[in-house]
């Protein structure tokens, strides 16, 4: 049974359709993976008594002819989704045992899909964060180990590390994810998996806990770039609740996957070549690129000059924004309050006690940019350094179909590195923060090893709604990268 979680959801399916196995055995299947590799912490919270009702009820579903996209398929969900009646944290102390009573859109619409939830995954406290490091419950662990260091614990990068890790050790066919500037893209890149962070409001962020508002996307993992283009389109849809999903037709996205780029146009952008990127990177990047158009394509050098201000306008805007939405935690509504007579203290000591160190210091931060006097010189300013950076994008995209570039200027890397340096910790998220800003939608494909056996990827950017096209991209780059290899500590 235990070969039932090897399998992609696109086969699983097949396996259902044909009743070689049910969705119980399937999700026990994975229940029993979650068991054997608890102690790589990527899920805060496992429901394994949900997942096998959900599973049953699915079989029946299916028997009886009704099937939806992910009919049966055992899932991991972020632990920022809103479940009814499921502990939902945000990686965070202050939501401790907060219960939503309602359920969000996005799962909602996996649900409505036959998916089959097996627990909620862990993440970095409000999505804050490049390592997972920033958890309350503990960071997760990336199943992937140095080959000369085996004994190295190393990062499965974040905010949704608990979903990447959990898809690369085989513990759910699939997980959600959010993308802020790189929440799924870096992680992907990390943990040898594929995830797209889709336009920006392709998938609802109803009943998704609010980080920074006009960045964030819910996206996807999965083993393979079809599973994600089932997964998207499950998942995806206008929702009248949120004012920022677009009332556009979800496209079948697995169809675009058809192998053929020939007479496509890859842009490279130039600003990606950053000092001191190590050069199995660099590597990396030019083998895709040799890759791509070895199968037709045309590769062309595009410049994104205002690159280098969207570090520093996205470390404005997403702590502002951030401030204004955590301003909601104060002890009344949710979570853990402190026992203080005096109505003030009490909201001072919730928020002292229920918020980590990297989240108060984005509600600085945050707060200091959004404060009279200074409103224009960061807030405004950052907006308008936002704008270019869409404005390059756009420019970019008359030349050429999509961009390649690297995921991260790097690959997992230990626990506690980058821990006393928040600028660096930032500086991982270098190649997916102008996509985010500029709210296109961004793919990750594993690609290679790294000398140490760690997994490297590469980026498809795309441009808004055409997430078709990243996948016909991204689906070419994984045939030809025909990346098989597995976390050695799986093995
Ligand atoms: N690492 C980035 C941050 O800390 C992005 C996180 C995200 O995409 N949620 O803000």
């Amino acid at each position: 049974m235990s070969t039932l979680t090897d399998l992609t959801i696109e086969q699983a399916l097949e396996g259902l359709k044909k009743k070689d196995f049910t969705s119980v055995e399937l999700t026990q299947a994975h229940i029993d993976t979650m068991d054997k590799h608890k102690n790589l912490n990527a899920y805060i919270t496992e429901t394994p008594d949900i997942a096998l009702e959900q599973a049953e009820k699915s079989d029946k579903k299916r028997a009886s002819g009704n099937v939806g996209l992910l009919e049966g398929i055992p899932l991991g969900i972020k632990d920022l989704f809103c479940t009814y009646d499921v502990q939902t944290t945000a990686g965070s102390h202050i939501l401790e045992g907060f219960k939503p009573k309602y359920e969000s859109t996005v799962t909602t619409n996996l649900f409505n899909n036959g998916a089959v939830m097996l627990g909620k995954t862990n993440m970095d406290e409000f999505a804050m964060g490049s390592s997972n490091t920033t958890s309350y419950y503990g960071n997760t662990i990336n199943p992937w180990r140095r080959k000369d260091e085996p004994e190295t614990e190393l990062v499965p990068g974040g905010s949704s590390g608990g979903s990447a890790a959990a898809v690369a050790a085989h513990m759910c066919m699939g997980a959600t994810g959010t993308d802020t500037g790189g929440s799924i893209r870096q992680p992907s890149s990390y943990c040898g998996v594929t995830g797209i962070k889709p336009t920006y409001g392709r998938c609802s962020r109803w009943g998704v806990v609010a980080f920074a508002s006009s960045l964030d996307q819910p996206g996807c993992f999965a083993r393979t770039v079809k599973d994600n283009a089932i997964f998207l389109r499950a998942m995806a849809g206008h929702d009248p609740k949120d004012s920022t999903s677009a009332d556009k037709p979800v496209p079948d996205f697995a169809a675009a996957i058809d192998g053929n780029i020939k007479g496509k146009t890859i842009g490279i952008p130039k600003e990606y070549h950053i000092d001191g990127m190590p050069e199995e990177i660099i590597k990396n990047w030019e083998q895709g690129k040799k890759w791509l158009e070895d199968a037709g394509a045309k590769t062309v050098e595009v410049s994104l000059p205002h690159t280098k201000y969207a570090m520093a306008a996205y470390y404005i805007i997403a702590p502002a924004e951030a401030s204004s939405n955590l301003a909601r935690y104060d002890g009344v509504r949710y979570g853990p309050r402190a026992n203080e007579s005096v109505l003030r203290d009490m909201y001072d000591v919730t928020r002292a006690e229920g918020f980590g160190d990297e989240v108060k210091r984005r509600i600085m931060i945050g707060t200091y940019a959004l404060s009279s006097g200074y409103y224009d010189a960061y807030y405004i300013k950052a907006q308008k350094a936002r704008r270019l950076v869409l404005q390059d994008f756009m420019r970019a995209f008359e030349i050429c179909d999509v961009l390649l570039t690297p995921p991260a200027p790097s690959a997992a890397f230990p626990i506690g590195q980058n821990e006393d340096d928040p600028i660096k910790m930032y500086l991982e998220d270098a190649f997916t923060i102008p996509a985010s800003l500029a709210g296109l939608p961004g793919m990750v494909v594993p690609t290679n090893l790294n000398s140490q056996g760690l997994p490297l990827g590469l980026q498809i950017i795309g441009r808004p709604w055409d997430e078709e096209n990243v996948f016909r991209v991204a689906g070419a780059l994984e045939n030809l990268a025909n990346f098989t290899a597995r976390p050695q500590t799986l093995l």
